[in-house]
């Protein structure tokens, strides 16, 4: 038996919907995409998507999806005060149980919001998966590696990352993978770095971690050494490992024929990016030089929320404001971001709406008043539309979200957990040392 998304309009790379097809799904697959009445089979569930358009399911590129335990717990300040004085003493406080419903909460949100896919970075990493397995999505999952040095505090964290890679890598019937992520260049040792990039070899993995960011960190990195954080993990050679590198704010034209030449793919996070001071990325120049640009939220604590299409619409009105250009970053290519380069980005299938291809299929509503009349339906999905207007959300062929109603997790007991759980870190910040 299969599914039948009915007389529905599709946005897929490359491809204009032109009039309303059929989609069929079988086996978690897309099995065929016909005219309107001619896909279904007896016994198929057939979906009435008259006035509704698919498109595949958003990839949230770069995530600490359990953050949004921490959402609001700092706004208005930069990133260095943001992390070491707000975001890591409560981090401390974190019990694998807080990440877990952390996860659920962020999983929620982002899979309400047609976001059928993450590569997340975070500590407590098995809580992390056991919210992705329950919640349905598919995610990438690594261990935030931090350490000067392959000391035994390095060994440590090597090992944990590894945990991880074994424990998850093919998990949930391969919905669920890994990559080895060394935190970043100013938190890792060069020889944490060359070691987690053989790790990442070894299970041949992605390595994932955070590349300049904040000005100050670039400047004061390129003044002790010479060069920038870039050319610091090309001349090591963590760049002959497949990297994706999130953020990528302050890099040279030097630095983008690097991750061009060595294929990093880059994951823009245009409204974490904007919050915490640090600028806006030139990812119309990288995509000129070649570099594959995925685009994320980044964790709620720096964004606040885990919404992509409102992290579309971002992406594209700042590209267009500080390039003074109205031409570059089209809805399409926003869109082609925010599915098809997450896809390359971790080398999977997904990211497509094509017969053959994985069943991750959004259905969103274009009978809204705030998106009527559409003229063009990409820009309709990248400058109108809300994440509310998510109707249906299918990954892996099975069901997640259906005519708005969450199907595999209770969302009650959610808020009821993430409340209890975030009124305990509250008291933790004002008396410290007193929680758990
Ligand atoms: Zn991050």
């Amino acid at each position: 038996m299969g599914t039948v998304f009915s007389n529905v309009n599709v946005w897929t790379p490359h491809c204009e919907s032109t009039a309303p097809v059929d989609v069929r799904v079988e086996g978690g697959q897309i099995a065929a995409i016909t005219s309107p009445g001619s896909a279904a089979s007896p016994g198929d569930d057939v979906l009435d998507c008259a006035g509704m358009l698919a498109l595949p399911g958003l990839i949230n590129a770069h995530t600490h999806v359990a953050m949004a335990l921490l959402r609001g717990c700092a706004d208005d300040v930069p990133l260095h005060t943001w992390l070491e004085e707000h975001v890591w003493p409560i981090e401390r406080m974190l019990t694998p149980d807080d990440v877990y419903w952390g996860s659920v909460l962020g999983l929620v949100e982002m899979v309400r919001a047609g976001t059928t896919q993450i590569v997340d970075m975070y500590f407590h990493v098995d809580a992390v998966g056991r919210a992705v397995r329950d919640v349905g999505l598919r995610a990438n999952l690594s261990y935030g590696i931090v350490a000067d040095s392959m000391d035994d505090v390095g060994r440590r964290e090597l090992e944990t990352a590894e945990g991880v890679v074994a424990t998850w890598h093919g998990a949930c019937g391969g919905r669920i993978r890994a990559a080895v992520a060394p935190h970043a260049v100013y938190s890792c040792g060069e020889d944490v770095l060359q070691a987690a990039a053989k790790l990442a070899g070894r299970y041949t993995v992605p390595i994932h971690t955070h590349l300049s960011e904040a000005e100050k960190e670039v400047d004061d990195w390129s003044n002790v050494h010479g060069v920038s954080p870039v050319a610091t993990l090309e001349r090591i050679g963590v760049l002959e490992v497949p990297t994706l590198a999130a953020h990528c704010v302050h890099v040279s034209e030097d630095d983008i024929e690097r991750l061009a030449a060595h294929g990093v793919s880059v994951l823009h996070c245009p409204c974490s990016n904007a919050k915490l001071g640090n600028g806006v990325a030139p990812i119309a120049a990288m995509q000129r030089a070649g570099v594959n640009v995925a685009l994320g939220t980044d964790g709620a604590a720096s964004n606040n929320n885990l919404d992509l299409f409102r992290e579309m619409r971002t992406a594209a009105l700042l590209q267009k404001a500080i390039r003074r250009d109205a031409n570059i970053l089209s809805a399409d290519a926003v869109l082609e971001m925010a599915t098809e380069n997450g896809a390359r980005a971790l080398g999977l299938a997904t990211g497509t709406l094509a017969v053959g291809a994985p069943a991750d299929v959004v259905v969103v509503d274009l009978e809204c008043a705030h998106v009527q009349p559409i003229y063009d339906a990409q820009s309709a999905l990248v400058y109108a539309s809300h994440s509310d207007d998510v109707v249906d959300v299918m990954i892996d062929g099975a069901f997640v979200v259906r005519e708005g109603n969450l199907m595999t997790v209770d969302e009650d007991e959610v808020r009821s957990e993430v409340k209890v759980r975030a009124g305990r870190l509250r008291d933790g910040m004002a008396h410290p040392g007193t929680a758990a």
